[in-house]
């Protein structure tokens, strides 16, 4: 087989995969299976191509979960628009590298049309500076590491230079529902969870801005403060007042961040942008194209409202780029130094979409997963929060029943929910993120759903 051919196979086995997944049955995965498909030492000598790829195929295979699908709504994964998924074919065919313009102009220049794309239709500032990074705890991270860096230096304090040994104390306010990323990216940037101070959330899971309000004035007066917002609870869709929290947040000098993992899409759709207000205000956004904008993982955008700050904290200068670049190329605001070309696939989903196209998906989402929770709760069932967006939670009684049913709809195959606590009590957890479902693929799912929760009753 040439190497073209190989090419053509692969395209052609990627393809099998996307039409069978809607009527794919969507099994608990066996991690022990797809182990021992892949397992063994590794062999003295090479093999053909041809051969590895058949090998990786059937080894693969049984261990595949269909979660781009049309009935996976575990998590919030999102699917693979048609025109991004094989962009990103394309991205891996070209092996461009996402460095700077010297190595891949027309990376650069995906990168740079995407990005104005995303700031206009997400509502947010034309003049911030877009980083292609792997996911939302990536752009966190960018997004927080902005904020310490610029909080430290109005404190008089370089922590480039100098590090956190010896720094001046800061404030970190964050919700009580934040997402765990949040705590990750703290303990990844030296600062810490201790430095947390959880701001309580309303009935719904947004921010109590009143709270917040009161954490703010009750801290220490004059310490370095960053203020980490959501829009988009993972449990309920809730997303915080965000023109209030940052008027709350600068008044009191802090950097203002906002987790908008999946819930900054809602800007997008005109019937859901209101929810967004503010956003704007904000000083650094995390958004994540693999979840709502149906991009194939890995893919999310840190953005930050001052170029020149994002830069300086996340760009490094060598000897051997001299002369090889200009300021403020792909590489300067990402963690990463070498990276695949994210932008190619931006760009062709949201040119499949068109501005028209991502406000319906949003939209459709949104309507896909009120009809879930209409549907249950006609049938009976209780709907834990206040369906705002995407997400919506499901008790089917007591908690242990609840877990019971889940259990039970995983194992069944139809479709795939995930469970979760909130407020001390178990719910299936329904997150609607995919393109591609429909409302005939919800109304078989609350059928199968009611049919399930009886027979374990
Ligand atoms: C999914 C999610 C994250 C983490 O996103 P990754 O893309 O998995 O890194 C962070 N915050 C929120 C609100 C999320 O929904």
């Amino acid at each position: 087989m040439t190497d073209h051919d190989l090419f053509q196979h692969v395209a052609a086995q990627a393809a099998a995969f996307r039409d069978s997944l809607p009527g794919r049955s969507i099994p608990a995965p066996d991690p022990q299976l797809a182990q021992a498909a892949f397992g063994g030492p590794l062999p003295e000598q090479g093999a053909e191509p041809e051969e590895v790829i058949n090998q990786l195929i059937a080894a693969a295979e049984p261990g595949l979960v269909a979660s781009p699908g049309p009935r996976f709504f575990g998590f919030v994964v999102g699917g693979a628009l048609p025109a991004a998924a094989a962009a990103d074919m394309l991205a891996t065919g070209w092996d461009q590298c996402a460095f700077n313009s010297v190595l891949s102009p027309a990376a650069q220049a995906a990168e740079t049309a995407a990005g104005g794309w995303l700031k206009d239709v997400l509502g947010l500032p034309a003049g911030a500076s877009v980083g292609f990074v792997t996911g939302a705890q990536a752009a966190n991270t960018v997004g927080l590491a902005c904020g310490r860096d610029h909080v430290f230096a109005e404190a008089g304090y370089d922590v480039a230079r100098s590090g956190l040994v010896g720094a001046p104390r800061v404030r970190v306010l964050a919700s009580q529902e934040r997402h765990a990323t949040i705590d990750r990216s703290l303990r990844l940037l030296g600062l810490g969870t201790d430095v947390i101070e959880a701001v309580r959330t309303d009935a719904n899971g947004a921010m109590d801005m009143a709270d917040l309000a009161r954490v703010v004035s009750e801290g220490p007066a004059g310490v370095p403060m960053i203020l980490c917002l959501q829009a988009g609870n993972v449990n309920t869709g809730a997303i915080d007042d965000l023109r209030t929290g940052c008027e709350l947040g600068h008044q009191a000098g802090a950097w203002v961040h906002v987790d908008g993992a999946f819930g900054l899409w809602a800007a997008a759709n005109p019937a859901t942008a209101s929810l967004l207000d503010g956003a704007d205000q904000a000083d650094s956004w995390c958004c994540d194209g693999h979840k709502w904008l149906n991009v194939p993982y890995d893919s999310a955008f840190a953005i930050v409202s001052r170029p020149e700050l994002h830069q300086r904290v996340m760009s490094y200068r060598a000897a051997y780029l001299v002369g090889s670049r200009a300021e403020g190329e792909m590489a300067d605001y990402t963690p990463e130094s070498s990276r695949r070309a994210r932008g190619f696939a931006v760009w062709a989903a949201l040119r499949q979409l068109g501005r028209a196209g991502l406000a319906d998906l949003i939209a459709r989402n949104c309507a896909l997963t009120r009809q879930f929770a209409d549907g249950l709760a006609a049938a009976g069932f209780e709907i834990g929060n206040d369906v705002v967006l995407n997400q919506a939670l499901v008790s089917f009684g007591d908690d242990e029943h609840t877990g019971r049913v889940i259990a039970a709809v995983q194992n069944a195959g139809v479709c795939w929910f995930g469970g979760t606590t909130w407020r001390d009590r178990a719910y299936m957890r329904i997150a609607v993120s995919n393109y591609a479902t429909t409302q005939a693929d919800v109304d078989r799912c609350v059928e199968h759903i009611v049919a399930v929760a009886a027979a374990t009753a």
